[in-house]
């Protein structure tokens, strides 16, 4: 599997992951939303997750 995009630096990895790779929301149950995106929707994304 090939990144299209790299993550920059100060943005969640996780959020950036599944934004520019839409396989992984694909492939998962499409009646659910993404419980790590929501997590980090209702919760703010964790600053281990930060690109550094
Ligand atoms: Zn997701
Ligand atoms: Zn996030």
């Amino acid at each position: 599997m090939t990144l299209r995009k790299p993550c920059p630096k100060g943005q969640c990895r996780q959020c950036w992951t599944h934004a520019y790779d839409p396989d992984i929301h694909r492939s998962q149950d499409q009646r659910t939303d993404c419980a790590a995106c929501v997590d980090h929707m209702k919760n703010g994304c964790p600053s281990d997750q930060i690109q550094k």
